[in-house]
């Protein structure tokens, strides 16, 4: 992650809480750039681990609340990998997602690299594309081709 991005990303935060009239705490500011921080799309357990380094009294149950108050906000996406995890995503353009389903990584893929083609049903109004395609991360398909190639 490059730093303009992260701060670029901790403007907005605080410009949303001002407009929504949450309070900019120390807490919420270290939890927000830990999200803020990350492009892999982290657990809250992730975040969790991240953030009690640096406030060890924090609980996790204080992240999920925090959690459901950014998301409610417009300032956090959820994304509902394979629909097993909760996965999180402080990237706010819209975007697509690359999903391994051997390791759950989640990678970011631009919304221009994919719009849909030719007839869409009649009277159906897009308002944002977001779509997960499935398959294997280059790290996890190399493990695999290494497999099938040591088993003959
Ligand atoms: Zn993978
Ligand atoms: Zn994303």
């Amino acid at each position: 992650m490059d730093r303009q991005t992260i701060e670029d990303r901790m403007q907005t935060f605080r410009r949303r809480c001002a407009e929504k009239g949450l309070a900019y705490t120390h807490q919420r500011q270290v939890i927000y750039r830990a999200l803020a921080s990350t492009n892999t799309h982290p657990t809250p357990e992730a975040i969790y681990d991240k953030v009690k380094k640096q406030m060890p009294s924090l609980s996790l149950g204080t992240i999920y609340k925090n959690i459901r108050t950014f998301t409610e906000a417009g300032l956090l996406q959820e994304v509902n990998l394979l629909h097993e995890s909760l996965r999180l995503d402080a990237n706010l353009e819209s975007h697509h997602h690359l999903v391994c389903v051997e390791c759950k990584s989640v990678t970011d893929l631009p919304e221009q690299e994919i719009r849909p083609r030719g007839e869409l049903p009649a009277g159906f109004e897009v308002q944002r594309y977001n779509v997960e395609v499935l398959g294997l991360c280059s790290n996890c398909s190399s493990k695999s081709k290494t497999k099938r190639s040591n088993h003959g």
